[in-house]
This record gives C-alpha cells, structure tokens and sequence, in this order.
C-alpha cells in the first residue's frame, strides 16, 4: 500500500500497531466485539483486530487518524453513539486527546455552567444528545473518571421518571443501564431536589418587602397572594430540574401565570424577586455534586 509507511509514523499513540482504513464491510480478521456498529464508515484494522466505527468522529478528533480518513466537517452534532464509540476507544487504546476531545463535546449538553443549565434549552426534540443518553453520560463518565460530567448527567436521570431503569438501546440492541449504584444516587437525589424545589419557593416569594418599597402594604399583600398561589403549580414541584427560573417561566407564561401577582409589586420589589430567583436556585447548583451524591473538585468555582 502506497502511504502504509506514512500511516505507521502516524499512528504514534501506539507503537507496532498499524492502522489502515478499509472499504466499508471488508472482513479478513477478527471483529471487535465492543467497537462494531452496522452504521460505522469506516473500518480500522490493528493487527488481527477489526474495528467499524465513525470516520467522520474520527478524523475530527484525533490528528493520528485526521490523515487516514479525511477532513471532517465542524457541523456535524454526532450521536451518542458515535460519542461512546470514541470514548470507549480512546479509553482503550490511551488516546487522550480523543477522548478529551469527546468529553469536552458531551460538556456542552451536561454542562457545569448553571447560565446554560438554567436556560433549559439543551435537550430539546432536534438535539442529538436527548436527556434519556444522560444514562449513557454517566457510564462514560464513570469509565474516564470525568466527575464533572456527572452532577447534571445525574439530574437527567432524575427526570426520567420510570426510564430510569429502562435505559436506551444501544446499536448493537443491549440496553444501556445505569449502575445499580447511580440508580440509588437518583432515588435518594429525587428527595432532596423535592425538599429544595420548596424552600427555595418559600423564599423567593417571601411576602418581606424590599428596603426601597414604595407600596410595603400592597407589595406585602400582592407577595403573600403570589405565594399562595404557587400551592397551585404542583406539575412544578414535582418536577427535579430545580433550576428553572420562577420569575422567567412566570414571564414566558403571560398573564395568566399564577405568580403574575408578583409583576404588580413595585419596582424595588419586583427587583428583589428577581435576585432571590437567581441566589436561591446558584445555592442549590452549588450543592448540586452533594445533592447527586458525586464528588466535583473546583465545581461551580466561577458561578457569581
Ligand atoms: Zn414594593
């Protein structure tokens, strides 16, 4: 093969292995039983061991197989699938940056920025990453030992109500499965994200005017009204994703929204709800890895 001596300089990451890329379905060696998706572009051969797997992830993270198979496009938003694979890979054969690479993407859907969390707009019909692969996040996490992945991996789950245990399939038609361990962190999780959904309801919407008030009297009633009528958002409490602000969704919501009362408060108190919103809600991110039971070295170090 003409360029074999240029691919074996650079497959540098692991020495006396020898890549080369094949036509799509060529079989002459063992297939990996762990790295061959039906779907895969492209098959890689290290000694006797065939791999079929995503040539496009491939060439995009790795500068060893960036010459192998081509240029690759930045738009594309691979699966989750593509992501394990990468993952699963890498973690095997030691390509850090690969995997470095793979894990910064899985960032941007399970990320440690409250602001981004908070927005709510990252698991949305058209993502490729959908809140059910957060089960599939926390066992790549656990295999790379990426903690900061894991808070907001963790609060997914938490929103899978009975999926929990379902889990999603994988290409090859396994189930991917939390541990029986990160089930027990969600279950116990789920309480604690109830018991915070309340306090944090209670005191953002305390009927205690703001020092500037020009109305103590009306904005104490109109407070009080406010926060008697949250008792009537029960879908709210029960939902885990703590972090969605009150005053944006009351906002969104219009007139009609049950603490809509609140947008008739003056000014100053108007204000003071809104950074309670915030401070309430920044409180339970920070506590967020010991809510889920994880451990996050340097988590939430540039929240405000
Ligand atoms: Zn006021």
């Amino acid at each position: 093969m003409a360029s074999s001596k240029r691919r074996r300089k650079d497959s540098s990451t692991r020495e006396n292995t020898e890549f080369e890329s094949t036509a799509k379905g060529t079989s002459s060696g063992n297939r990996d039983g762990e790295f061959w998706f039906e779907d895969g572009n492209v098959v890689l051969i290290a000694r006797n061991c065939e791999f079929r797997i995503f040539k496009g992830i491939l060439a995009h993270h790795s500068p060893v197989f960036h010459d192998i198979v081509g240029p690759f496009t930045q738009k594309a938003r691979p699966s989750i699938h593509a992501i394990s694979a990468i993952i699963r890979l890498g973690h095997k054969y030691q390509m850090q940056h690969m995997v470095a690479q793979a894990v910064r993407y899985l960032k941007r859907w399970f990320t440690s920025d409250f602001a981004v969390w908070s927005a709510g707009k990252l698991h949305l019909p058209d993502a490729p990453l959908k809140r059910v692969h957060a089960i599939g996040v926390v066992n790549l996490a656990r295999l790379v030992d990426e903690p900061s992945l894991l808070p907001t991996a963790l609060l997914a789950c938490c929103l899978l109500d009975a999926q929990i245990v379902q889990g999603f399939a994988r290409e090859d038609g396994a189930r991917e499965r939390l541990a029986l361990d990160d089930v027990g962190r969600c279950f116990a999780a789920r309480t604690r994200l109830a018991e915070e959904a309340l306090v944090l309801t209670l005191r953002i919407f305390s009927p205690e005017v703001s020092d500037g008030c020009a109305d103590p009297q009306m904005c104490e009633m109109l407070l009080g009204q406010t926060l008697a009528s949250v008792a009537h958002e029960q879908r709210d409490f029960a939902r885990a994703d703590v972090f969605t602000s009150w005053v944006d969704r009351a906002a969104d919501a219009g007139p009609l929204s049950c603490v809509d009362l609140m947008f008739q408060c003056c000014n100053s108190c108007q204000e003071m709800v809104k950074e309670r919103d915030l401070e309430e809600r920044l409180r339970v991110w920070k506590a967020l890895p010991e809510i889920m039971g994880v451990r996050v070295d340097g988590w939430a170090a540039s929240s405000p």
